[in-house]
């Protein structure tokens, strides 16, 4: 059987040249993230506060710890500080309470903006028209802690690959309309879209950061509570 970092080198020689992974180990072991690592990968995401800082302790210093779940406001000020990025920043209540925390630990706090494309409700983030507000306002230009360095979307879990492009090319055009209405947003520059059965679709659409979980470690084990 391939070893995780066989499978990361297999993804990583088939896709564009600029496109960033990001290897998802939330509920994977230390021993697999440590193969990733000896293969060269730096950059992991966890989607749960405690799961995050315990391996943060355990593992190499130089690994970027990519923040991917939903942020339960009682948990952020453990996670300041430890994540390199938080990509999922879905509201702006979330924003604000981040700057906040950063602010007070003296801090910067890198984030993107997650965006709802998907069909499924179940999923987190902010509506196109929300993000084009807050553009249009310059809502962002009291942020004291925080940069914002671009935007992270999920795609409906489907077999319909066309739907799945849809929503992919709607985020890149979103980034683009903003970009657009704020010229002198500065390092905006990341559009995190692609999982392991859609990262292809994703990186045609544009984008340059897949985040990628069982294709590289295989199934996940089932999380402990
Ligand atoms: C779990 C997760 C992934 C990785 O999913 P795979 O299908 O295992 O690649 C990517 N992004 C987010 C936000 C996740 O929660």
């Amino acid at each position: 059987m391939a070893t995780a970092a066989q499978r990361l080198e297999e993804i990583r020689s088939t896709l564009p040249a600029g496109v960033d992974i990001v290897a998802v180990s939330k509920f994977q072991t230390l021993d697999a993230i440590l193969d990733a690592y000896r293969g060269g990968q730096r950059k992991f995401g966890e989607s749960r506060v405690g799961e995050l800082l315990e391996k943060e302790e355990i593992l190499p210093k130089d690994i970027e710890w990519h923040f991917i779940g939903h942020v339960q406001t009682n948990k952020l000020r453990r996670l300041i500080g430890h994540a390199s990025i938080i990509e999922s920043v879905d509201s702006e209540r979330l924003l604000e309470l981040i700057d906040r925390e950063s602010l007070r630990a003296g801090v910067t706090t890198r984030v993107l903006l997650q965006v709802h494309v998907a069909r499924e409700e179940t999923k987190f983030g902010f509506s196109p028209e929300e993000l084009r507000e807050y553009f249009q306002g310059r809502r962002f230009e009291h942020l004291k802690a925080t940069h914002i360095c671009g935007l992270m979307a999920m795609a409906t879990n489907t077999d319909d690959t066309e739907e799945i492009e849809r929503e992919f090319k709607e985020v890149a055009s979103l980034r683009d309309e903003i970009l657009e209405m704020c010229p002198d947003l500065r390092g905006f520059d990341v559009l995190s879209m692609g999982m392991s059965d859609d990262y292809t679709i994703a990186t045609s659409c544009g984008s340059n950061s897949v985040r990628i979980g069982s294709a590289i470690f295989g199934n996940r084990p089932t999380p402990s509570k």
